[in-house]
C-alpha cells in the first residue's frame, strides 16, 4: 500500500516538474507569443522589399548606396554581383555584409575594394528579430571610374531617371486585378519599375510595393495583383515609378483606380431577379429597354449575396476601373 502511494505522489512531482520546463522552454522562445485565447502565434510575416536604393556617388574602387529601412526590419544583407540579377542570382552573388543593423532613417553604406571601370550591380534584403527576410529590393548598377579619376567625384555619371510609366488596370472578369504597362525608356537602361497598391486612398499613406525586375524599355507587362496586396469590395488605387541602373528614379505615373466586385455576365442570366431581391445595398436594378438586370459597381459592396442565390452562376467577379 505505502509503495502505491509512494509511486501516485512520486508520479504527480514528475508531471509538475514536466509541466514547469515545459512553460519556461516556452517564455524563452523568442518566435512564440501567446495570444489572449491561449493559443500561440509564430510572427512568419517578412518587412517589406526596400523599392527605394538608390547609387549615391561611384569612385574608381567606392561605390555608395542609400535605402529607406522598412517597417519591421532590424537588419539588411547587401550583396553584389558583375552582372544584373534577381531572386535567383542574390544566392551567388558576392556577399557585401548580411547582417548590416539598421540605425537611421535612411541607411548609407559604401562598399570599397573595387575594382575600376568595372560594371557593379547591387541589391538588399530586410529582415526582422526573427530572420524573416524579405524578397529582393530594386537592384541598381552602375561602372567605377577609370582609375587617375579623382577620388572626390561624387555624382552618379548618368543622372537622368526614367521617363513616367504609362500605367493602366485591365477591366474584365478576371478572378484577380491586371495591371499593365510599356516600360520607359532610359539612356542607360531600367532596373525595375516599383508598382504601389493601396486600397485606404489615393494619398497612398499606407501602400504595398510590387517590385518588376528586370525589365526592358519598350517590352510590355502584364502584372497579376495578389488578394492580399488589394481589397475586394473596396476602391484601391495603384501607380508606378521606373528606376534606372544607377538608381535615378522617373516620376509617378497617374494614378489608377478601380474596384473588384461583381457584374452579371449577360449570357448566362435567366432574369428572374433572385439576385434584385437579396441585394442589400439596391446596387442592382431591372433595366427595361434592355429587358435585363444590371450591377452597378460603384453601389456595389462586394458582400457576395446575389452570387449565392444566382441559380445560373451568372454572376461574376469584375475588376473595373473607376
Ligand atoms: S455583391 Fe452584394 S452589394 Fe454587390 S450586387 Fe451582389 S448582393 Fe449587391
Ligand atoms: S439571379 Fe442570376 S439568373 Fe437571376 S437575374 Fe440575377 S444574375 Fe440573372
Amino acid at each position: 500500500m505505502k509503495r502505491a502511494i509512494f509511486c501516485i505522489i512520486a508520479g504527480w512531482l514528475l508531471l509538475l516538474i514536466l509541466i514547469g520546463f515545459s512553460s519556461c522552454a516556452d517564455s524563452f522562445n523568442g518566435n512564440v507569443s501567446d495570444e489572449d485565447d491561449g493559443s500561440s502565434t509564430v510572427d512568419t510575416i517578412p518587412p517589406a522589399a526596400v523599392s527605394d536604393l538608390t547609387i549615391i556617388s561611384v569612385g574608381c574602387d567606392s561605390v555608395s548606396v542609400e535605402w529607406t529601412p522598412t517597417e519591421d526590419s532590424e537588419i539588411y544583407a547587401l550583396r553584389y554581383d558583375t552582372v544584373n540579377f534577381d531572386e535567383s542570382g542574390w544566392q551567388t552573388a558576392q556577399i557585401f555584409s548580411d547582417a548590416i543593423p539598421v540605425d537611421a532613417e535612411t541607411m548609407s553604406i559604401t562598399i570599397r575594394s573595387l575594382t575600376s571601370e568595372t560594371y557593379y550591380c547591387f541589391a538588399v534584403k530586410g529582415a526582422d528579430s526573427l530572420e524573416n527576410w524579405s524578397e529582393l529590393s530594386n537592384v541598381v548598377c552602375c561602372s567605377t571610374l577609370v582609375q587617375d579619376t579623382s577620388d572626390t567625384m561624387t555624382l552618379p555619371v548618368d543622372t537622368i531617371p526614367p521617363a513616367d510609366v504609362d500605367l493602366d488596370v485591365v477591366e474584365g472578369f478576371f478572378s484577380l486585378p491586371q495591371i499593365s504597362f510599356v516600360a520607359p525608356e532610359d539612356s542607360g537602361g531600367l532596373s525595375s519599375v516599383i508598382v504601389q497598391v493601396s486600397s485606404e486612398s489615393a494619398d497612398f499613406v499606407h501602400y504595398d510595393s510590387i517590385i518588376i525586375a528586370p525589365v526592358e524599355s519598350g517590352n510590355e507587362y502584364n502584372i497579376q495583383i495578389s488578394a492580399d496586396l488589394y481589397s475586394f469590395g473596396l476602391v484601391n488605387y495603384v501607380r508606378a515609378y521606373a528606376v534606372d541602373l544607377e538608381g535615378n528614379r522617373g516620376d509617378f505615373s497617374e494614378v489608377v483606380a478601380f474596384a473588384h466586385r461583381y457584374q452579371i455576365v449577360n449570357s448566362s442570366c435567366i432574369n428572374c431577379g433572385r439576385c434584385y431581391s437579396a441585394c442589400p445595398n439596391d446596387a442592382i436594378s431591372y433595366n427595361s429597354s434592355t429587358g435585363s438586370y444590371v450591377i452597378d459597381v460603384y453601389a456595389c459592396i462586394g458582400c457576395g449575396d446575389c452570387v449565392s442565390v444566382c441559380p445560373r452562376s451568372a454572376i461574376d467577379k469584375y475588376v473595373k476601373k473607376l
